[in-house]
């Protein structure tokens, strides 16, 4: 059965067997971070990341918030719309949608306040998304907000559609760093992967956001058969504007309805065929981060990151909570039960009510989708279409990547 919590009231929805994803082994904190190395690296090789600090600087010593598992919470992605101007096949491959009603998003006011809870509780990387973060109105004014909080960091992940436009306001409004999902450099595949024929547009709008944001990401999700033998020109126009690519691997989420485990890339075997065309591949040692994407240097020096979330999960240091546009919250991007914030809010809870239902959530967290989903024989399409048109909170379009 979908568990789907509205407020205080749990609401049971269509029948849907996710019972084996429900009870996990408790993992220790020391166990964090101990990802299975790649054959051809070379432990020797290992090199620091200069752009790391020396030390963690501690702003404000206070006890993190635990998850049963032992796991902060730190960070949370708030998607600000559902709606999005491109159809990637891997994300919203469907002809039709069931949007959120407009009066259920959350105002900026809301959010801010609802980011201030987060904030109290420990959270100090936001990032907004979507959708596509840039098709809600006056974003700029949102980022101006949360920009004057006490962050580590603040950053936005976009398609491009409209980052020409809208880079500069974002910079000025505080935003520190920005990640471009960019799957091709071919505009017609661009047209085939997205069905919108913008590439142009898009490839305008990286070169313009990523000299106004130095260190931009290009996230690319990588599909045998569709894209994978862009390997190389994508790094090579990544170094072209100085920015890192990140190479995802295909995920199984709510919403990639078209899923199918032949057309994953493991990160295995995109380390071997780097390894075959540019030569050792050196593994980046990031003692103490909990970000999705493991990084490499090629032998010329260039960095890439890789996100394996579907062979190699990484669940262990998962301090990521997300908040869809209509303030449901969810602890993993595969949790089936989200909690609804947004009626508590506008009913009037108080900063610290809101605080106890956040902390009782995240304490109570044991989520390891993307690890379970690797256990999982035969694995295949997560959550079938029918699911979703009943239950829309649970497509990744609505609650971030
Ligand atoms: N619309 C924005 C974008 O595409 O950058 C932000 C939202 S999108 C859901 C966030 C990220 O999720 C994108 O980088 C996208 O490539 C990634 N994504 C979506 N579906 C995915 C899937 N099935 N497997 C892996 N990554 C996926
Ligand atoms: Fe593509 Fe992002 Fe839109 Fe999903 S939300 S269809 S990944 S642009
Ligand atoms: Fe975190 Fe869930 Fe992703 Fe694992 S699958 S890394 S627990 S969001």
């Amino acid at each position: 059965m979908v568990a789907y919590t509205r407020g205080l009231t749990r609401v049971r929805g269509a029948a849907f067997d996710f019972a084996q994803a429900r009870e996990a082994p408790r993992l220790r904190r020391s166990e964090s971070k101990s990802r299975p190395e790649s054959p051809s690296l070379n432990p020797e090789s290992r090199i620091p990341d200069p752009r790391l600090p020396l030390h963690d600087p501690c702003i404000i010593c206070r006890m993190p918030l635990v998850d049963a598992l032992g796991r902060p919470l730190r960070s949370l992605r708030v998607s600000v719309t559902d709606r999005c101007n491109l159809r990637c096949e891997y994300c919203m491959p469907e002809q039709e949608y069931v949007w959120l009603p407009r009066d259920d998003l959350l105002h900026f006011e809301e959010l801010n306040r609802l980011v201030d809870v987060f904030v109290d509780l420990g959270v100090d990387k936001i990032r907004l998304t979507g959708g596509e973060p840039l098709l809600r109105r006056d974003l700029p004014q949102l980022v101006e907000l949360l920009a004057e909080k006490p962050l580590k960091d603040l950053a936005l992940t976009t398609n491009g559609m409209l980052i020409e436009e809208f880079a500069g306001p974002l910079k000025r409004a505080g935003l520190r760093r920005l990640n471009i999902s960019l799957d091709t450099l071919q505009p017609a595949r661009f047209l085939q992967l997205t069905r919108q024929n913008d590439h142009a547009r898009v490839m305008r709008g990286i070169n313009a956001a990523s000299r106004l944001f130095p260190g931009t990401k290009l996230d690319a999700v990588i599909m045998r058969g569709v894209n994978d033998d862009e390997l190389e020109p994508l790094l090579d126009y990544g170094a072209s504007i100085g920015a890192e690519v990140r190479f995802i691997e295909y995920m199984d989420v709510g919403g990639a309805t078209r899923w199918r485990s032949e057309t994953v890339v493991p990160r295995r075997e995109l380390i071997e065929r780097l390894t075959t065309r540019f030569g050792a591949v050196t593994a980046i040692e990031e003692p103490g981060s909990t970000a999705p994407a493991d990084r490499y240097a090629l032998p010329d020096g260039r960095l890439f990151g890789i996100i394996s979330s579907t062979t190699e999960p990484f669940c262990r240091d998962c301090d990521r909570a997300r908040i869809t546009a209509d303030g449901v919250f969810f602890t993993c991007l595969y949790a089936t039960d989200g909690l609804a914030l947004r009626e508590p809010m506008r009913q009037g809870a108080s900063p610290k009510t809101m605080a106890a239902l956040v902390e009782e959530r995240w304490t109570a967290r044991r989520d390891r989708g993307a690890e379970e989903r690797v256990e999982v024989r035969d694995r295949t399409v997560y959550i079938p279409v029918a699911t979703l048109r009943e239950h829309p909170h649970l497509e990744m379009h609505k609650r971030g990547g």
